[in-house]
């Protein structure tokens, strides 16, 4: 039996505009039957996620997303593990700590690029403590740095040159599946399009993964084409993986063209 689902939403946890309980009353509107909250790197928004999803009578699955060093924007997302599993906990809070150390790396970049921007202005807008570049953005068009959120990832936090400052601080893909299988969960691939590699090596990645324990693949996703969904669904069928949809909301203010979605998917699968 399908239902109406969408798997991949970003709190004030990490980068997104709305509090958790506010995620489950939005979806709850839309008219959803159940929803996943997959902040970046960290678990810290989904007791409250869980909570309001007994409270406001909508199925809330715990998830959560991880970048990965392997290629550029290959994210894991994670699912239906339980929130004190210590192999989840030790990666997420190590995760936590390394972004801590990042936002030295990315206003010291941001500096050698002319632009300085005050760190306790950056911390503060990440009110969840997870800092990700969104909150940079965000105190750079304040301070009128740049004129949209966009320009702030185009001219200088999405650069090839930004992209090397990153190079080897992140975990890899397969150590990101194996924490969350060994935790009892179920590991999709995230919005595929976005993989910063060619369509044969896209393949090569998918089988690898599907070898260490990957389940499925997000094929649905707004900035996916028909092609492209119907590509990843013949790559899930081919691995024997199940399928996802997520719209990657993070709120119409930090992601306008990504809003909360009713995708129809089958998640009989999730609780096997
Ligand atoms: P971080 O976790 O710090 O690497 O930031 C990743 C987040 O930044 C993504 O989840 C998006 O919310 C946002 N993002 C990444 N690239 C762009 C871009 N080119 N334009 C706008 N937002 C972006
Ligand atoms: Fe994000
Ligand atoms: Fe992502
Ligand atoms: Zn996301």
């Amino acid at each position: 039996m399908s239902v109406l689902a969408d798997l991949h939403i970003h709190s004030t946890a990490s980068d997104g505009q709305y509090t958790p309980s506010e995620i489950v009353a939005l979806a709850k509107e839309k008219g959803l039957h159940a929803i996943a909250l997959t902040d970046h790197d960290t678990l810290s928004g989904l007791a409250e996620a869980l909570e309001a999803g007994k409270a406001q009578g909508l199925r809330v699955i715990p998830g959560v997303e991880f970048s990965t060093d392997d290629y550029l924007n290959l994210h894991i997302l994670g699912y239906g593990f339980p929130l004190d599993d210590p192999g989840l906990v030790k990666l997420t809070t190590g995760l936590k700590a390394g972004r801590d150390d990042r936002k030295y790396r990315i206003a010291g970049f941001l500096h050698n690029h002319g632009v300085d921007v005050p760190l306790s202005e950056v911390e503060e807008a990440a009110t969840g403590g997870v800092i990700g570049r969104p909150h940079f953005a965000q105190v750079m068009l304040r301070h009128g740095i740049v004129a949209t959120r966009k320009e702030a990832f185009d001219r200088y936090l999405d650069t090839p040159e930004f992209q090397e400052i990153e190079r080897g601080t992140k975990p890899l893909a397969e150590e990101c599946v194996k924490a969350v299988k060994a935790a009892g969960g179920k590991v999709s691939l995230a919005h595929p399009y976005q993989v910063v590699l060619g369509q044969d090596k896209l393949e090569d990645l998918v089988k690898r993964l599907a070898a260490c324990g990957l389940d499925a693949i997000e094929c649905y996703y707004p900035q996916h084409t028909q092609e492209q969904t119907a590509e990843y669904l013949r790559l899930a069928k081919k691995y024997g993986l199940h399928v996802t949809g997520g719209s990657d909301f993070h709120g119409e203010k930090n992601k306008p063209d990504n809003l909360l979605t009713a995708w129809e998917l089958e998640l009989d699968w999730f609780s096997k």
